[in-house]
């Protein structure tokens, strides 16, 4: 017959798994690609490195348009 304290810690651990997935899934960890980043930029369809679509998420333009932007005062928040 099973001990009523192993179930107990049982069901407590599968909570906490499933609590630490949720939040995986809210902070955008699960299986997260750079899906949200543009491959090419929106200004001047330069392609984007992946290494810089790595670094900013949702990254949406080249180096050279986000640093005009940022002088412009218009850069978009990531
Ligand atoms: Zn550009």
């Amino acid at each position: 017959m099973s001990d009523p304290l192993d179930l107990a810690a049982e069901r407590e651990a599968e909570l906490r798994s499933d609590a630490l997935a949720d939040q995986a899934r809210r902070s955008g960890l699960a299986g997260k690609t750079v899906a949200d980043s543009a491959t090419k930029c929106r200004i001047c369809q330069t392609p984007i490195p992946n290494a810089r679509r790595h670094a900013l998420p949702g990254v949406q333009t080249c180096i050279d348009c986000q640093t005009d932007l940022e002088r412009a005062g218009l850069a978009v928040m990531h």
